[in-house]
């Protein structure tokens, strides 16, 4: 799974994933990714938050919506972050995931469950991408 999210210049903020989906699935299965606010949310006034990991669990609880709104009303992204992460895991202690989030100014953090997660950031003052790894 790819998820990433830009912010433009203008503060335009937009984010994607994209997937091959889960190991052996089921012919037709849709999984997480085309679900707006599981793998993948995004508001210009807020920032954004992608996903990856055990979809089929992750989509009922819309983890990256999750984060948008947690970073709105005023919780930074590693908090915000851990919160989704927690509230699957509290339900389903074996899930396997993790999300990134990012708010408007550029502020970023990740949280996972059941693996270690890297994400990687690319800003203009930056000379290269710099990865970052989350520890469960
Ligand atoms: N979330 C994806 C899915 O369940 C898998 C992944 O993130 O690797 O389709």
């Amino acid at each position: 799974t790819i998820s990433m999210a830009v912010i433009d210049k203008e503060g335009h903020i937009a984010v994607g994933t994209s997937t091959n989906g889960a190991t052996y699935k089921i012919p037709g299965r849709v999984g997480d990714g085309p679900i707006a606010g599981s793998s993948s949310y995004a508001d210009d006034e807020v920032g954004a938050c992608g996903a990856t990991g055990d979809g089929d669990i992750m989509m009922r609880f819309l983890p990256c919506y999750q984060v948008v709104e947690s970073m709105r009303l005023g919780m930074e992204p590693t908090l915000a972050a851990q919160d989704a992460i927690k509230r699957i895991a509290r339900k389903f202690p074996d899930f396997v995931g993790a999300v990134f989030a990012i708010n408007k100014n550029g502020l970023h953090a990740g949280a996972c469950h059941g693996w270690t997660f890297q994400y990687s950031v690319r800003s203009p003052e930056m000379e290269d991408v710099e990865v970052f790894t989350v520890f469960p």
